[in-house]
């Protein structure tokens, strides 16, 4: 076993090998431009290109035109965000619109709605109940005849629990209102159909996979009128317009062999890390006492945790643990900044509580081993800073 053990699966994934191996040629050998229309090189990168946004289409049950790629989950929630309130402003100068989102979502939602705040777009952020989740009778009571767009992330990646996408879905539908959906941590873990969901337009990242980091998709449902999403980007015109730029198609032949195996293991590996999840909670919370799992008990996703040390400070917790377990406390994104997490506030979990919480994520590459020894420093750590 190799230490630290690497636990933040939410933040990032190891590429898979297998991953690796079949982005390796397109780095030494087919370096081609995928829209180069005149020549061999060009051709052969584009029929691999074809390929993998095929794998990345049916990992998500889409149509491979549905498919845009992006450079990331963040670039992809821009996209959808100010793609269409831009479109809707633009074809109806004089109305007001609101977008409609949760409080619980990741930066890459709430930062791009915050700078779309303006005169003409309200953005409602709705609060969660005690698990973390939105329910369909708060978006109900929100929507109005100006909601042109709802954004609402499917599994949260900070404590792990899952939206009830479809009937938030259904909401929208009947209110005329197109639903963005950030999936970008739930994809690869658990099943994902954009039809069974009834999204309009869906977020998706490479690196929360097993892919490579640096490449993602907005999956935009074929039956939207054009007119409802504008580009963010402006050159070459590549990706229907949508997303102008060379494709980086080493990357997205890594997306394609990612997607292709999440769809394969998925439903294996999910037991697999549900079960040494269930497994490490339970030692834990046997042995120490005082340990909480923040969101829903039920229905999250595999291999994801969320728990408070009753008396004992996170930071102090993740420097001890450090030299043995890489864990975080929040997202990567936020734990930068030093502010404590807005996930977990927004659950109304006391300070104190918001304090002692850290993010566990266990991943394909995790072993039962690293689990038992996981289990083992967390808990020596914990006994010793409740002693201090
Ligand atoms: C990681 C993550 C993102 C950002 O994805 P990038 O591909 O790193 O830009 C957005 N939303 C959620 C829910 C995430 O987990």
């Amino acid at each position: 076993m190799q230490t630290p053990v690497y636990l933040d699966n939410q933040a990032t994934t190891p590429v898979d090998p297998r991953v690796f191996a079949a982005m390796r040629p397109l780095y030494e050998t087919h370096f081609g431009n995928a829209s180069s229309s005149t020549h061999r090189h060009g051709w052969y990168v584009e029929e691999l290109v074809t390929l993998a946004r095929e794998q990345v289409a049916e990992l998500i049950s889409a149509k491979p035109e549905e498919i845009i790629f992006t450079s990331g989950a963040t670039e992809s929630n821009n996209l959808a965000l100010f793609g269409t309130c831009r479109a809707q402003l633009s074809r109806s100068p004089k109305q007001n619109t609101t977008v409609i989102s949760a409080s619980t979502e990741h930066r890459a939602v709430l930062d791009p709605l915050a700078k779309l705040k303006s005169d003409k777009c309200e953005i409602k952020l709705l609060a969660p109940n005690k698990d973390g989740l939105i329910e369909p009778e708060v978006l109900q009571a929100a929507v109005s005849p100006e909601c042109t767009l709802v954004s609402l992330m499917l599994g949260n990646n900070e404590i792990g629990v899952i939206n009830d996408i479809a009937s938030l879905a259904a909401v929208c539908r009947e209110n005329g209102s197109l639903l963005h959906c950030d999936a970008a941590q739930a994809a690869g873990k658990i099943p994902v159909d954009v039809k069974a969901l009834g999204v309009d337009l869906l977020s998706i990242s490479a690196h929360k996979l097993y892919g490579p980091k640096g490449i993602g998709a907005l999956f935009v449902r074929a039956s939207l009128p054009k007119s409802s999403i504008e580009p963010i980007m402006f050159g070459g015109g590549q990706e229907q317009g949508l997303r102008s730029g060379t494709l980086n198609s080493p990357a997205i032949v890594g997306f394609g062999e990612a997607c292709r195996l999440a769809k394969i293991e998925l439903e294996q590996e999910g037991k697999r890390l549900q079960l040494l999840a269930t497994r490490l909670f339970e030692s834990l919370s046997n042995s120490l006492g005082g340990v909480q799992l923040n969101g829903a008990q039920s229905n999250r996703l595999p291999g994801s945790l969320n728990l408070s040390f009753e008396g004992v400070e996170s930071a102090e917790l993740l420097g001890k643990l450090s030299p043995h377990l890489s864990l975080s406390s929040t997202s990567a994104c936020s734990s930068g900044h030093g502010k404590g997490s807005h996930v977990l506030k927004a659950l109304g979990l006391t300070e104190a509580r918001q304090r002692s919480s850290i993010r566990i994520g266990i991943g394909r590459f995790n072993t039962e081993e690293d689990i038992t020894f996981a289990s083992e420093q967390i808990r020596s750590a914990v006994k010793e800073l409740r002693q201090t």
